[in-house]
């Protein structure tokens, strides 16, 4: 991620709405890929220092705040490129829901920034039924009544990704809660960015993966997809990962089925691309300082992984990166490396 500059010279950042030192209201501009300052224009409408065009907020700034994109004021769309994607929002009369939306939002619009720096296709259900995507933030329904179990509560709402649709569970976005999760199924990372950036992972491998030319690569790395999913789940959350899944996989998930492998690969790219890109915008020095090669991206990340948990460990934190790459896994990276530079804008072209 990258910071942006105001007119007035402060150093914004991608979450800013307004600008401290001016005051002047701010929106991303996702077509450019800029935040910018914005000045009032006629009928509720915003011109963008940036670029000079006229704008309007998304419905989703203008009414709740919990957006900062543009819309092209020519365009008919009330919402922005990341908030069109919705199909279910959470139900906003009721508790803190609008807080929890609002992180939820902040993720999926990172999710969005590197997808869209990427090259990836972003493409909405509405204007593409078949292969658009479309997400869903949900709540487990209440508990049929005050004696019920409260001590396990049932998860109704499941976390993940079905034929273009993402839905994510509404209380991921609630820290408590999500780390109470994290510990439960023994994982050593979760965050909302990472639960995006997995679930968008399996829906590139259906737009790119199965439905191009990577199929065999695919085989011959990840395995065969078609071994029973839910079988392999079970099997995964009863006995565990294999004792020597560092050997061959990301992470320990990723052991359970060929298309978690996947995910949870793509998933570590986005992370590697996005905090590299941070890193060079804050002046970071790496060895390769080049962009596209792929053995670069890997020693530039091998740097800043173990300087990244440093850092925390100096803030008595928890290591942010909290992996290894084992010699296969990084084919795996390299193998999604590929697919997202080769296909491009490809998949709708
Ligand atoms: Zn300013
Ligand atoms: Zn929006
Ligand atoms: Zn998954």
């Amino acid at each position: 991620m990258k910071t942006f500059g105001c007119v007035c010279g402060n150093r914004l950042h991608f979450e800013n709405n307004r600008c401290l030192v001016c005051e002047r209201s701010l929106g991303f501009l996702p077509g450019l890929g800029v935040l910018t300052a914005l000045e009032p224009a006629a009928s509720g409408n915003w011109t963008a220092l940036a670029d000079g065009g006229l704008y309007r907020q998304c419905a989703n700034y203008s009414r709740y705040n919990v957006c900062n994109w543009m819309v092209p004021a020519q365009e008919n769309n009330a919402f922005c490129v990341s908030c069109r994607l919705n199909r279910v929002i959470p139900n906003l009369s009721e508790g803190n829901n609008l807080t929890l939306w609002a992180r939820i939002e902040t993720a999926k619009r990172r999710l969005l920034y590197t997808l869209l720096q990427l090259g990836l296709p972003v493409v909405d259900r509405s204007s593409d039924p078949q292969r658009g995507l479309a997400f869903k933030f949900m709540e487990d329904p209440e508990q049929d009544n005050e004696f019920s179990n409260a001590v396990t509560p049932q998860r109704q709402v499941i976390t993940g990704h079905s034929t273009g649709i993402i839905t994510i569970n509404i209380m991921e976005a609630e820290p408590s809660e999500r780390e109470r999760m994290r510990e439960r199924m023994n994982e050593r990372y979760r965050t909302l960015l990472g639960h995006f950036r997995h679930e968008i992972g399996h829906y590139y491998w259906e737009l790119l993966v199965r439905r191009g030319t990577w199929l065999d690569e695919f085989h011959a790395l990840f395995g065969d997809e078609q071994a029973d999913y839910h079988s392999a789940l079970g099997r995964y959350y009863e006995q565990g990962p294999p004792p020597d899944w560092q050997q061959d996989y990301v992470s320990a998930y990723a052991s359970a089925h060929p298309w978690e492998d996947w995910a949870e690969s793509w998933a570590h790219y986005l992370h590697m691309t996005d905090t590299l890109e941070t890193a060079q915008d804050y002046g970071f020095r790496m060895g390769a300082d080049t962009g596209e090669r792929f053995e670069d991206l890997v020693s530039d990340w091998a740097y800043l992984g173990v300087a990244l948990n440093a850092l925390n460990r100096s803030m008595g934190l928890e290591d942010a990166y909290p992996f290894v790459l084992s010699g296969r896994a990084l084919e795996k990276l390299r193998f999604v490396h590929q697919v997202v530079q080769g296909q491009c804008g490809a998949a709708f072209a």
